[in-house]
């Protein structure tokens, strides 16, 4: 079978070396005589296999020390509840800035604890294809923190900055650029994202959480629910997910020898570089919404300007084996999403044929 590109946003593409190596040691892992999938999360072998993980996560983040590092499931959708119950603490207000549907949910969530859900900024004036200037947004600075969603996954919009939020922790959804660029974690109170976006498998989400900010979760917090209690069992409160613990540990080394963060992002600027211009330069066949500056590097929607020819789109990019590029059922035209995982090449041969589809059909 000739190679695929997979523009799926997710679960989505994993890099193919991290593949082949889990295949290589699926039934019997490093002379284990077992498979990972097959082991006691307290066991020697995948206790290492967790702390390995966490480390290289730290080591390519750069996670300063007082922050905890949590391997959890539920997903990012989970993180929406889990955030509030236990970062409320006895405040009264938390600011959301929405910037679209992820944000939208994130806010939905948290409206049903007892607190006031402030709309901090919100680009719903501009049809969500842009992020609100810093100046602009009206602030709480009592609130129990602040919410941003750092890149949109079905809008395609993304923060080009950190917010600065003074004594206020921020907090932020950074599912879909997760590990795709540097960031400064000491300016976060706390950061999660499932890892089915940019990391690995489905089944694994990921919290990283500045420690001041444990052991205040409002009564009647589920065990589980509890990030002190998660910090404090390493994770391993129950069973965790074992597989996509490995699998994700295996990208994180895999992100090192592609050179860190910074050699990624790199390489994600010359991806989404080259796709945008290929919109940009289609003479209308082809549009993105998002403004310019808000663009994301991870996910772009652009739409047809004849969107009758949407479906031939799809089936003439399939037989060329560029996969999933249909857009999210909330948003119509088509999506390509070029995580990490995904090479220059697969953007090159996506651009050809948008190309030579235009020619086709314009
Ligand atoms: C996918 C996604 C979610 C939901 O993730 P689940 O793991 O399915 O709960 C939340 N936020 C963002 C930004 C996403 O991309």
């Amino acid at each position: 079978m000739s190679p695929v590109f997979n523009f799926s946003a997710g679960p989505a593409v994993l890099p193919r070396e991290v593949l082949l190596e889990v295949q290589n040691e699926l039934l019997n892992w490093h002379g284990s005589g077992m498979s990972v999938m097959e082991m006691s999360h307290r066991g020697k072998e995948f206790m290492q296999i967790a702390a390995e993980a966490e480390e290289d996560l730290r080591a390519v983040m750069g996670i300063p020390s007082g922050y905890k590092v949590l391997f959890l499931q539920g997903g990012a959708t989970a993180q929406f509840a889990m955030v509030p119950m236990n970062l409320i603490r006895g405040r009264s207000s938390i600011d959301f800035i929405d910037t679209g549907h992820w944000s939208k949910l994130a806010m939905k969530e948290a409206r049903k604890f007892n607190v006031a859900v402030r709309v901090a900024a919100s680009a719903e004036d501009r049809g969500y294809s842009y992020v609100p200037a810093e100046e602009t947004w009206q602030r709480d600075p009592d609130a129990a923190y602040l919410h941003y969603t750092s890149n949109e996954t079905l809008g395609g919009v993304e923060f080009p900055f950190v917010p600065s939020t003074g004594d206020v922790p921020l907090v932020c959804d950074m599912s879909s650029n997760f590990l795709s660029r540097p960031v400064d974690v000491s300016k976060f109170g706390l950061i999660y994202g499932g890892a089915q976006k940019n990391i690995g498998p489905a089944g694994l989400t990921i919290v990283i959480v500045r420690e001041d900010l444990l052991g205040q979760a409002l009564p009647g917090t589920p065990t589980m629910f509890d990030y002190k209690i998660q910090a404090e069992g390493d994770s391993m409160y129950n069973t965790p997910p074992t597989f996509a613990i490995y699998v994700a540990g295996l990208v994180f080394k895999w992100m090192q020898r592609q050179g860190g963060l910074k050699a990624i992002e790199q390489r994600n600027i010359e991806k989404a570089a080259l796709l945008y211009e290929t919109i940009d330069t289609s003479a209308g066949f082809y549009a993105c919404p998002v403004e310019k500056p808000f663009r994301s590097r991870m996910n772009v929607p652009f739409r047809l300007a004849d969107p009758a020819l949407d479906e031939a789109f799809v089936k003439e990019a399939r037989a060329r084996n560029l996969l999933q590029l249909k857009g999210h059922r909330a948003m119509g035209g088509m999506r390509a999403s070029i995580y990490n995982a995904m090479p220059l090449e697969g953007v090159k041969a996506l651009t050809v044929f948008m190309q030579d589809f235009a020619r086709s059909h314009g």
